[in-house]
C-alpha cells in the first residue's frame, strides 16, 4: 500500500517515490531488480549469494508447491511433478510444440487443438500463464521481503522475437501474480539500457539464454535507445547445447534416445549432468563423471565441434540483423553479451570474430537484462527523463486479403508505439459483412504467418462491390500489443477490436480476477482455470451434439448413448466447480468420441468418393 503525506504548509499531497521492479522472467532462472542508491541491483536470496530464481515449480502430493532452488532438487526424484522451461510454452497452442513435448520431463496435454497448451500434474492441470504467475509470485515476494514493504508494480522483460499472444501471455502472468505490469520490455533492449554507455553509437546486443536467442542492433544517442533491426530463434539456447551432450553419451553408452522417454529420473539426471558438463567446460579443458556406475566424458574440444552449429546459426541471425539495420558492421561500436550461454568460450570466440571485435562482458550476463528493466521501471517512475527507448516490432502485422495472401500493414522492424492503416473495399454487390483476420509473419500465405485473431466488420449498408471504402488501422502501443480498428468511411459504420490471443479472456474478467488476486491469490488461479475450463467444455458440447445429429446413421445405438450420457455429464460437472473434473471428463469424452470421428470421415470420404452429394 502507498502511503501519502499531506504537506501542512500548502495542503499539497505528497507521494513518495513509488517502487517500480524489473523483472527477467526467464527459461532457465528469472530474477528481480530494482534503483538502490541510484544504480540497479538485483535482488539476492536471504543469504546474499545468488540473484537468481531457477524458474521451476514442484507440487508436491500433499499439495504443497516450491518455486525456485528447491523445486531445482525435485528435478531428478520427481520429474512428473517437476515443471521446468515454462516460458518455452507461453502463449502456445499444442500444435505450436508438437514436436518438442519429448523435451519436458512432465506431462503436455495433447488435445489437438489450437488452445493454449496445458500441463497436468495428477489430476491437475496447469496453463503456462499459471505457472509463470507462481514464479513471478516468488519475484515479488522475494523483493517484498528485502524492502519490507508491497510491491505491485513491474516491468517484466521477453524476447524480442515473442508474438502478441506471447506478450499478452506474459502480461496476464503478472496479473494473476498480483502485479500490474507497466511494461513489456524486448530483452535485448533492457540489457542495452544497462550497458548505459558514455557516447552515443551503434551496438548490438547478442542474447543467448537458456532455450531463445536474440540478437538487437540499437543507436544510443543522447539518451535515446534506438532499436534499429532484431533477429532471433525461439527455439535456440543453452537447453540445445546440453541436448548435443546427452546425445553424445546416449551413443557412447549405446543407448536410443527412446531410453530418456522410457525412464524419467535417468532422463532428468542425464540432462543435469550434461549442463554441469556444459558449465564445468566454459573454465576446463575435460569433464568426466559417473552416472548409474557408468563413466561419462566429454573435452572442450568434442563440445565445441558438437555446438558449433548451433552457434553458427546464431551467427546467421547476427548477419540478417546487420543487413536489416542498413549499417556496416564496422559501423558496430560494442558487442553487449546477455544470457548465461554467452559464458560458452566458443560462443564468444565466434561472435567476437564475426564482429571482429572483443565483446562486451563485464556485466554478469544472468543479470544484465534484469538490471535494464529496473532502469526502466525507473524511467516510468518519473525518475530518469533522460532516458528514451524507441523499440521494433519483430515481425510484420496484417491482414487476409483474397486467395489467402498476407497483406502487411505495419513491416517488421517498424517503430513502436506506432500506427499505419490502409483502404479497402468489399468484392460482392451489397455485401453486408466483411471478416477481419489479422496476421503476423514475413511469408506471403497467411496459412505460413500466425493468426493473432479476427472480427467482423458487420452491417455494411448494401452498396455495389467496390464502392465501399473501408479504413484499416492497426494501432501498436508500446508493448507491442496491437488494436484492430476498421471503419466504413462512407457510412461511418465503426469496430475496434484489441487483439487478444485465441485463448481469449477478457479484459473484464481479468479484472474481476485481479481484484480477487489481491485478496486471495489461491482462489484467483483456480477462478481463471474454472473459466478456460468451463469455455472449453462448452465447445466440445456443442461439436459433440452437432457431431451426433450429422452422423446419426453410421453410429449404433449403444454408441449414441454412451456419447449423450458423456455429453450430459460433460454439461452436468461444467456447472460445477471443480476444473479438473471437468478436464477430466473433456478428456475422456474425447477420447471415446475420436475413434467414432475417424470413421465418420473414412464414411464421408467413401461417399464423397461414390460420387454422392455429402448432407450437411
Ligand atoms: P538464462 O536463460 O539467461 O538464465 O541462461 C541460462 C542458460 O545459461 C542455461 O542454459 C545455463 O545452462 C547457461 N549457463 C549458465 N552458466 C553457464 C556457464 N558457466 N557456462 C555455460 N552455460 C551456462
Amino acid at each position: 500500500m502507498a502511503t501519502y503525506s499531506i504537506n501542512l504548509k500548502d495542503g499539497s499531497i505528497e507521494r513518495p517515490g513509488e517502487i517500480i521492479v524489473g523483472i527477467d522472467l526467464g527459461t532457465t532462472n528469472s530474477l528481480v531488480a530494482l534503483i538502490k542508491d541510484g544504480k540497479p541491483v538485483c535482488v539476492r536470496d536471504q543469504d546474499g549469494r545468488s540473484s537468481l530464481v531457477p524458474s521451476i515449480i514442484h507440487f508436491a502430493e500433499d499439495q504443497s508447491v516450491l518455486v525456485g532452488g528447491a523445486a531445482r532438487e525435485k528435478l531428478v526424484t520427481d520429474p512428473s511433478r517437476t515443471i521446468f522451461s515454462v516460458k518455452r510454452l507461453m502463449g502456445k497452442s499444442y500444435l505450436d510444440v508438437a514436436g518438442h513435448t519429448q523435451f519436458f520431463g512432465y506431462k503436455i496435454i495433447d488435445d489437438d487443438t489450437e488452445s493454449l497448451v496445458k500441463i497436468r500434474v495428477d489430476d491437475k492441470f496447469y496453463t503456462p500463464i499459471e505457472l509463470s504467475a507462481l514464479i513471478l509470485r516468488e519475484l515479488k515476494q522475494r523483493v517484498e521481503n528485502e524492502l519490507n514493504t508491497t510491491v505491485s508494480k513491474a516491468v517484466i522483460t521477453v524476447p524480442a522475437y515473442f508474438n502478441d499472444n506471447q506478450r499478452q501471455a506474459t502480461r496476464d502472468a503478472g496479473k494473476l501474480a498480483g502485479l500490474d505490469v507497466l511494461r513489456i520490455v524486448n530483452e535485448p533492449t533492457a540489457a542495452a539500457l544497462a550497458y548505459n554507455p558514455s557516447e552515443a553509437g551503434t551496438i548490438a546486443v547478442y542474447d543467448l539464454g537458456g532455450g531463445t536467442f536474440d540478437i538487437s542492433i540499437l543507436q544510443i544517442q543522447d539518451g535515446i535507445y534506438e532499436v534499429l533491426s532484431t533477429n532471433g530463434d525461439t527455439f535456440l539456447g543453452g537447453d540445445d547445447f546440453d541436448q548435443v551432450i546427452i546425445l553424445k553419451w546416449l551413443s557412447d553408452l549405446g543407448l536410443q534416445q527412446s531410453s530418456l522417454e522410457e525412464n524419467k529420473e535417468f532422463s532428468q539426471q542425464i540432462r543435469l549432468e550434461a549442463e554441469k558438463a556444459k558449465k564445468t567446460l566454459s573454465g576446463a579443458d575435460t569433464y568426466s563423471c559417473v552416472l548409474n556406475g557408468q563413466l561419462l566424458q566429454i573435452s572442450r574440444q568434442q563440445f565445441d565441434e558438437l555446438i558449433k552449429p548451433l552457434v553458427n546459426r546464431t551467427l546467421a541471425c547476427c548477419a540478417n540483423a546487420v543487413k536489416d539495420a542498413g549499417i556496416d558492421i564496422k559501423d558496430i561500436k560494442t558487442v553487449v553479451m546477455a544470457g548465461g550461454s554467452t559464458r560458452v568460450p566458443l560462443v564468444k570466440h565466434s561472435v567476437s570474430a564475426f564482429f571482429g571485435q572483443p565483446v562486451f562482458d563485464s556485466i554478469d550476463p544472468d543479470e544484465v537484462v534484469a538490471l535494464g528493466a529496473a532502469i526502466q521501471a525507473d524511467v516510468l517512475a518519473g525518475n530518469q527523463q533522460d532516458v528514451l527507448l524507441l523499440d521494433i516490432t519483430p515481425l510484420s502485422l496484417g491482414i487476409e486479403t483474397v486467395g489467402g495472401l498476407m497483406d502487411v500493414i505495419i513491416p517488421r522492424n517498424s517503430k513502436v508505439p506506432s500506427k499505419a492503416g490502409r483502404q479497402y473495399t468489399t468484392s460482392v454487390d451489397g455485401q453486408k459483412n466483411l471478416k477481419i483476420a489479422v496476421y503476423q509473419g514475413e511469408r506471403d500465405l497467411v496459412e505460413h504467418n500466425r493468426k493473432l485473431g479476427e472480427f467482423i466488420l458487420r452491417d455494411i449498408p448494401a452498396m455495389p462491390a467496390g464502392l465501399p471504402k473501408i479504413d484499416i488501422q492497426f494501432i501498436l502501443n508500446a508493448d507491442g500489443i496491437l488494436t484492430v480498428r476498421a471503419r466504413e468511411l462512407r457510412s461511418g459504420l465503426e469496430t475496434q477490436v484489441e487483439i487478444r490471443p485465441t485463448y481469449g479472456i477478457t479484459e473484464e474478467q481479468m479484472a474481476l480476477m485481479l481484484l480477487d488476486s489481491i485478496q486471495n491469490a489461491q482462489t484467483d488461479m483456480a477462478a481463471r482455470g474454472l473459466l478456460e475450463a468451463r469455455n472449453e467444455a462448452q465447445n466440445l458440447i456443442l461439436s459433440g451434439e452437432k457431431f451426433l445429429k450429422q452422423h446419426d446413421s453410421i453410429l449404433s445405438q449403444e454408441e449414441k448413448d454412451t456419447t449423450s450420457a458423456m455429453i450430459a455429464s460433460l454439461r452436468q460437472i461444467a456447472a460445477g466447480t471443480d476444473k479438473d473434473a471437468i478436464h477430466k471428463q473433456i478428456e475422456a469424452l474425447n477420447e471415446y468420441t475420436t475413434p467414432l470421428a475417424h470413421r465418420a470421415m473414412d464414411v464421408t470420404i467413401g461417399s464423397a468418393m461414390k460420387g454422392q452429394r455429402i448432407a450437411e
